[in-house]
């Protein structure tokens, strides 16, 4: 596999899935960069989401394609925001500032703000790829009571790690990917794909 396009348009996971792909000589290629626009995401798994998106961009690129559903589940919320982590504070446009200060909102008072970062990666080398490449890593942390810290995206300066005493928008790039549910996933991917490859 020579070039790979991924189906995002968020920049920060998008930001992610470059540092982790340099190494391995793939041409990366964006959807937004193929002008192609964003697959619909009607369900309620991830894993379901991640394949429309594969596909989707797979179809529109005849190329293979990489999906990423991810989002932040939280306990005491039921495990919202969910498959709906994006668009938790409304969806036009998509804010991660909105979506942090509706979490914080929604968590005051509450005192069990254990959470947990869930990523699935879907890789199709074709539309139909009937045996689609499925990873998946989770990420253990709390909800913070504030937010600190300037790296990461979305709901990065509000995930404390108690092991760290940082929250994950205060890690690093390498610090990140190496315990994050993307991190986690891709380590589980790239292993499928070598049998695969035939490497
Ligand atoms: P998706 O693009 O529909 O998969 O939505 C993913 C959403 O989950 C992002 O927009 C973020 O709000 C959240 N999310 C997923 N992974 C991360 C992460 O690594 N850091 C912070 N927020 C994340």
């Amino acid at each position: 596999m020579k070039k790979l396009v991924i189906a995002s348009n968020n920049p920060g996971k998008l930001r992610e899935f470059q540092q982790m792909l340099a190494p391995l000589g793939i041409e990366v290629l964006t959807q937004s960069q193929l002008g192609i626009g964003e697959a619909e995401e009607p369900h309620c798994t991830f894993v379901e989401n991640a394949l429309a998106k594969a596909r989707h961009v797979s179809r529109e690129s005849g190329l293979p394609a990489l999906a990423d559903d991810s989002g932040i589940c939280v306990e005491a919320l039921g495990g919202a925001p969910g498959v709906q982590s994006a668009r938790y504070a409304g969806d036009s446009p998509k804010s991660d500032a909105r979506n942090n200060e509706k979490l914080l909102r929604e968590m005051q008072g509450v005192t069990d703000r254990s959470a947990h970062y869930y990523c699935v990666l879907v890789l199709v080398r074709s539309a139909d790829d009937p045996q689609p490449l499925i990873a998946e890593g989770e990420w253990h942390g709390e909800v913070f009571r504030e937010e600190r810290g300037a790296g990461g995206f979305g709901y990065d300066p509000m995930f404390w790690l108690p092991q760290f005493g940082k929250t994950a928008a205060e890690l690093t790039h390498e610090e990140k990917h190496a315990i994050s549910h993307r991190g986690k996933a891709m380590k589980s991917l790239l292993q499928k794909l070598r049998p695969r490859s035939g490497a």
